[in-house]
């Protein structure tokens, strides 16, 4: 999967469905709001997204 690397990135949570708009770079975990589940984690200065990308914000 393409890493992506612009500032916010939509994503919708494999556990829930809910939508949620997160940070091209994270420097801790980033959870869902809904069900807690882990959205995305930093690897580097890059953030793996765990969840479905819908849209790149840039
Ligand atoms: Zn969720």
């Amino acid at each position: 999967m393409k890493e992506p690397n612009s500032k916010f990135i939509k994503v919708k949570c494999n556990q829930c469905k809910n939508e949620q708009i997160i940070f091209g770079k994270i420097s801790s975990n980033v959870n869902c709001l809904v069900c807690n589940s882990v959205l995305a984690e930093p690897t580097g200065g890059k953030s793996r997204i765990k969840a479905k990308v819908l849209e790149v914000l840039v």
